[in-house]
């Protein structure tokens, strides 16, 4: 068991580490961490003496490696090490209207899909809940260090890792980045690869989060290949435990499909696709092939991807087409490894850690 980091505790314990100091303090420190996302020695409402103490006992679990920008800074992904050496990224991505935070909720992966980076990299750990909500606060304090009026409020699962194969953590942080980070269950997404026992576990588990799923092929002998967990928990089983998500929790599902040239964006992967989202009232997020190191099958091209919605449309399917975000630093959907890269990735100057 690893020493629990700053974001590991919830309030109770943190009574217990405040034990003998006035009450108050404990409010003062968790709204220090909480609401404005101070290290313990920037809350400068606590005597000296404790700032220096709770420095040491509340140690951070993110320490920044690198942070690099793209889309003309609408898009910052951060390179953290953990105490234990471990790494995992974030990616923080500014809309018009909102800023969203994209988290990992492990080191690696151990789902092997054959055309995502992570999985490319294989597995090392979970995550801790401090960990994951902890990415989400320090990516925060970045956005509105830049400007003020941006908001994080929108949370994706969506980084490193499978969140339901880590999901006691997982449920965790999510409960804490609602409750005490105060994001609607409905600004909080969860991606997973398709693990049927934890689909059947969220749907009992009381916030209705949105789901999405990541499908990418309609048949079994085509996912077996691309998605290999789908040997253990095949389509149709699958759909069932989406369909179950749904009527617990009346939250839409997204399917995500990565279209990759001649594999699975052909006509009739359409159709599959259009009958299992018709069956679930599913919204589709096609999500162009980003390039990953170990994976020499390219992307379907901008026609090929264009004609796919349109045939998706046509068959009474609402469609959208993730933006390509981050692609240049290796930001993009599929694309995280931590440090595994390539080439390395660019700092920008000025930051360092709080
Ligand atoms: N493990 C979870 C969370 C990761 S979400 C899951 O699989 O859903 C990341 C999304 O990007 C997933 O839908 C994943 O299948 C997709 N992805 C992986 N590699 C990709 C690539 N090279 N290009 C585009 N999307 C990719």
């Amino acid at each position: 068991m690893r020493a629990p980091t700053r974001y590991d505790l919830d309030r109770d314990q943190l009574a217990e580490l405040l034990a003998g100091e006035p009450r108050y303090r404990v409010d003062q420190v968790w709204q220090g961490l909480h609401d404005q996302g101070l290290a313990p020695s920037e809350i400068t409402s606590l005597p000296k003496g404790l700032r220096e103490r709770l420095g040491d006992e509340l140690p951070p679990a993110l320490h920044p490696v690198t942070e690099s920008t793209s889309d003309g800074g609408d898009t910052v992904k951060f390179l953290w090490e953990l105490r234990d050496g471990s790494r995992v990224e974030t990616v923080l991505m500014h809309y018009r209207d909102r800023s969203t935070v994209c988290v990992s909720t492990q080191a690696g992966c151990a789902m092997a899909c054959s055309f995502c980076a992570t999985g490319q990299a294989g597995f090392e750990r979970h995550l801790s809940a401090g960990e994951i909500v902890e990415q989400v606060v320090r990516a925060r304090r970045v956005a509105t260090d830049a400007s003020p009026s941006r908001r994080v409020s929108n949370v994706v699962f969506m980084g490193m890792g499978e969140p339901l194969a880590n999901f006691a953590n997982t449920w965790a942080a999510v409960e804490r980045i609602h409750g005490d980070l105060g994001l609607g269950a409905r600004h909080l997404t969860l991606s997973t690869v398709g693990l049927v026992p934890g689909i059947r576990r969220l749907a009992t588990a009381g916030l209705p989060v949105n789901l999405a799923v990541s499908l990418h092929a309609a048949d079994d002998e085509l996912r077996d290949e691309l998605v290999p967990i789908n040997r253990r928990y095949p389509i149709e089983q699958l759909v069932a435990a989406c369909e179950e998500y749904h009527s617990a929790t009346r939250r839409r599902l997204s399917l995500e499909w990565a279209l990759i040239d001649g594999v699975n964006d052909r006509r009739t992967d359409a159709a599959g696709l259009a009958r299992i989202a018709r069956r679930l009232r599913a919204h589709v997020n096609l999500i162009p092939l980003n390039p990953t190191p170990g994976y020499p099958v390219r992307g379907s091209s901008r026609t090929r991807v264009g004609a796919f919605r349109a045939e998706l449309e046509d068959l009474g399917v609402n469609v959208t087409v993730r933006d390509t975000r981050g692609s240049d630093i290796d930001a993009a959907c599929g694309q995280l490894r931590a440090g595994h890269e390539a080439t390395p990735v660019r700092l920008s100057p000025g930051r360092s850690e709080s």
